[in-house]
């Protein structure tokens, strides 16, 4: 079995679950190139939560957690099956407290972008909430503990924003960012290169657009279980790096 890949995908609109534009056909270019995986195991910024939640079901339901978009996103199911076996690997590698939790299911966060990759349906896929109360590094370790997964075949899915932001939206932006949305962005890309995660886990004393770019860490937290789930001699391409609306970056990176 090859070993996977770790991913982080910048998801933004719902509205990209329906849509056919560059970040869509890049994430169908990324799943076709990369090697079959036998589970998504997906960090979702939309699960944020008190404590490390796992969703363990044989067959997660798709959640609708936006509002106003038009019906069409209201009908996107993504029934994929679900796999208490991997979850079970999962629970049993954190070091971390955590608990299965089946009260939510495959939100947007994850199934916007799925929908594009892995179309079929047919690969098992199931969630891990982001601790809200958790720092950083708590967030990084868990990634750094389910490496191992990597070579049992489970690709390990970020899925947030790296610049998320959106009290500072603004439409008259189009496809353009502020400065201190680049500032930020070019500062986690260049730490990523650069293979320095300890700037990137200290983001806010370092970089001072951190307060503009991160106000709330639910779209940024996902990348620290990606960044941990990395090795040191993994190759790493960035995709989709750009701003939308000013405040929102659509870059993802991928490890392999
Ligand atoms: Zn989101």
């Amino acid at each position: 079995m090859s070993k996977m890949p770790v991913i982080f995908v910048g998801h933004g609109s719902p509205m990209n679950a329906i849509e056919d534009n560059e970040y869509s056909r890049t994430w169908k270019e990324i799943a076709k190139r990369i090697p079959k995986p036998e589970v998504i195991i997906s960090i979702s910024a939309h699960w944020f939560t008190k404590a490390t939640k796992i969703m363990n079901e044989e067959a997660p339901e798709t959640i609708y957690d936006m509002y106003g978009f038009p019906k069409k996103l209201y009908e996107m199911v993504y029934d994929a099956p679900g796999s208490p076996v991997f979850a079970k690997a999962v629970k049993d590698l954190i070091s971390k407290e955590t608990a299965y939790d089946n009260s939510w299911g495959i939100d947007h966060g994850s199934w916007s972008v799925l929908v594009h990759m892995y179309p079929d349906r047919n690969i098992p896929v199931f969630q891990i909430s982001v601790d809200a109360y958790a720092p950083p590094q708590a967030h990084y370790q868990i990634g750094q503990e389910l490496k191992s997964l990597r070579e049992k075949g489970a690709l390990i899915f970020g899925t947030g924003n790296i610049v998320h932001n959106l009290r500072l939206v603004d439409w008259h932006m189009g496809s353009k960012g502020f400065d201190w949305a680049y500032e930020f962005d070019d500062f986690i890309y260049d730490n990523i290169i650069n293979k320095n995660h300890n700037n990137i886990l200290k983001y806010n004393e370092k970089s001072d657009a951190a307060q503009y770019a991160v106000p709330t860490p639910d779209h940024f937290y996902p990348l620290l279980y990606v960044l941990g789930a990395s090795e040191a001699e993994d190759k790493v391409t960035v995709f989709n790096k750009s701003c939308e609306l000013g405040s929102l970056t659509m870059t993802g990176y991928i490890w392999e």
